[in-house]
């Protein structure tokens, strides 16, 4: 079925007068110097990404402004001004000094998304540490890896996920301090390395001075799952916040006057670029909803704080749909002006659904953890080509390469989606494997690990992964790191993992696992298993299906053949098999 594109009306009849009023303008006009220009910089010269946040806003109206709305999950509610927000992070950036921490050490998040998780998130860069926010919902050994690889000094974690870090703590030799976030006053017995974040912060000052970074000095990390080894931790510098800032005000669309609301965790880059530095950098106000997916709380959330402009993910759209416009029905959402997607490939059936049940569309967006922001996109001035991503924003250069990476291919041939190095927040190093950084470069290109195409007008079109990388409701999983934790089981001998198409989440996570012998397939081994793999995983990450076979196909060099797994799943041609073992 082909889909009519969606006129857009012309910008100057726009209730909300779009901040991109011209696109072939903007990309001939503006670059990131210009974009650049719309940040401060520090008092005394370098730049900080949480100056830029919040104390920059110090001197000018915005000060007292409401920076975040929270929305707890049991419906409680609080109310942070930027003024609020800035001396909060000034005492508990204060505090992490006083625990030793310095210029370049790794602070850890790992816990749900109350307001304690954003203030460590802007704080620790103010006292020139790098953050790395964590999934709560991470099992402990992939808590473990990360906090390892990262050799991080602090933890923020609550009474709750404890359980999940106490045993591993032997195995931390570089944790030096676990900060207890304890909102809801639980009974709780602290640890040796353990302090209460209430009571550092009630010994803490508002006296703070901003530790002076550069605009290269690191401030971010995120991991993330590639085809081979482990999750690698993404470094992004403080420079990073032009391109949170630029885009956030040209793609997002974000005014003044709006009350904006990005889903994404701070777990994902998402919820970092988006659901903190972008719009806080920008004055803006936006909701911090805890809780996790649910049509009629979504709607309230809305309907509650008025939001205007939405950021959310094709599966939450997906999930929407499927729980009707019955439900839409129920609460006021007319205050919705703008609402974007990302993170997976938006279908024109949500496109039009969203027009339907909003009278609004989507935007759809293209980006990674290692671009640290938006680089191709569907803007408020621009047509819509249902299922196109859109087009590359000013200052970005995309283009599709032929298999080797040497030659541009002409619109409509399918090729790697490559883009032009350097931009603000592209990432500055995967942590300790600058190896494997450099391999992302090729000829003069950041390889993005993605198929696409563009059409005739620049429009870009996602084919699909490049890699054996699956993506489950938009969150990547390196069919190695499932497939390392599966083998780890007593009964497991081999195992291969593949993503098999789904409706709503685009793929689902499933393991072909052979087992050792002395062990028999039965129902109660996969319950088993699935239960010992979400220990070490991401929930998300767990293998939704287990299928048990006598060997698993390989190369001759042993290696399994996840393609060939999936070609026979999907009833696909099994292609060039001249590698399989005998
Ligand atoms: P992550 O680094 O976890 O944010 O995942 C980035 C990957 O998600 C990209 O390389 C794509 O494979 C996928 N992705 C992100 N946005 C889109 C989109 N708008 N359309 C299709 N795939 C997307």
């Amino acid at each position: 079925m082909s889909y009519q594109p969606i006129v857009k009306p012309p910008a100057a009849s726009m209730p909300f007068g779009p901040n991109l009023v011209d696109y072939d303008q903007a990309r001939a006009d503006l670059g990131w110097t210009d974009f650049a220009a719309e940040i401060n910089g520090l008092p005394g010269g370098g730049l900080n990404i949480s100056y830029e946040a919040l104390d920059r806003h110090l001197a000018t109206p915005i000060k007292n402004k409401v920076a975040i709305f929270w929305e707890g999950q049991d419906e409680t509610s609080e109310t942070y001004t930027f003024a609020e927000l800035a001396r909060l992070t000034d005492r508990l950036a204060g505090a992490l000094r006083a625990l030793g921490v310095t210029k370049g050490d790794r602070v850890f998040t790992y816990m749900g998304r109350t307001p304690e998780l954003y203030i460590a998130l802007l704080a620790v860069p103010k006292a020139g540490g790098i953050i790395g926010p964590l999934f709560a919902a991470f099992g402990p050994d992939a808590v473990k890896d990360r906090l390892l690889d990262s050799q991080a000094k602090v933890l923020f974690t609550t009474p709750t996920l404890m359980k999940n870090i106490r045993p591993i703590i032997p195995e931390l030799p570089d944790l030096k301090t676990i900060v207890i976030v304890n909102r809801r006053g639980k009974p709780y017995e602290f640890g040796d390395r353990e302090k209460a974040f209430d009571q550092i912060m009630a010994d803490g000052s508002d006296d703070f001075e901003i530790e002076p970074t550069d605009a290269e000095d690191f401030c971010i990390m995120h991991y993330t799952s590639g085809t081979t080894g482990k999750p690698k931790g993404v470094v992004h510098a403080h420079q990073a916040v032009v391109g949170h800032h630029a885009t956030a005000r040209h793609v997002l669309d974000l005014h003044p006057e709006d009350v904006y609301w990005c889903t994404a965790d701070p777990g994902w880059v998402t919820g970092t670029s988006y659901g903190i530095f972008g719009p806080l950098a920008g004055g803006i106000t936006q909701v911090v909803y805890e809780g996790g997916f649910s049509a009629s709380r979504w709607y309230k959330v809305i309907d509650k704080y008025r939001v205007t402009a939405w950021y959310t993910a094709p599966t939450a759209i997906r999930m929407l749909m499927k729980a009707g416009e019955e439900v839409v029905q129920k609460y006021d959402l007319s205050s919705l002006r703008y609402m974007c997607s990302v993170g997976e490939p938006l279908n024109p059936e949500a496109i039009v659904w969203g027009q339907k049940a909003f009278g609004l569309p989507f935007h759809d967006n293209w980006w990674q953890t290692e671009t640290g922001c938006i680089q191709i996109a569907n803007y408020p001035i621009m047509d819509i080509r249902p299922g196109s991503m859109g087009r590359p924003f000013p200052g970005v250069t995309a283009a599709i390469l032929n298999e080797t990476f040497e030659r541009e291919l002409p619109p409509g041939e399918e090729g790697h989606l490559a883009l032009k190095p350097p931009w603000p927040s592209m990432f500055r190093t995967y942590w300790g494997r600058q190896d494997l950084y450099d391999s992302r470069f090729v000829n003069g290109w950041y390889i993005t690990g993605d198929k696409a195409r563009m059409d005739e007008d620049g429009y870009f079109w996602f084919v699909g992964r490049a890699d054996d990388v699956i993506n489950t409701a938009g969150h990547l999983v390196g069919p190695f790191e499932v497939e390392s934790a599966l083998v780890e089981h007593p009964a497991v001998a081999e195992a291969g993992v593949i993503g098999v198409p789904d409706d709503l989440a685009m793929e689902l996570v499933k393991a072909f696992v052979s087992l050792k012998d002395g062990y028999e397939p039965s129902d109660q081994l996969k319950k088993d298993i699935r239960i010992f793999a979400k220990k070490k995983l991401h929930a998300l990450s767990c293998p939704r299906e287990i299928e048990f076979l006598p060997g698993l196909p390989k190369t001759r060099s042993g290696k399994i053949m996840r393609r060939l797994l999936k070609a026979r799943e999907l009833g696909l041609p099994e292609g060039d098999t001249s590698t399989l073992e005998e």
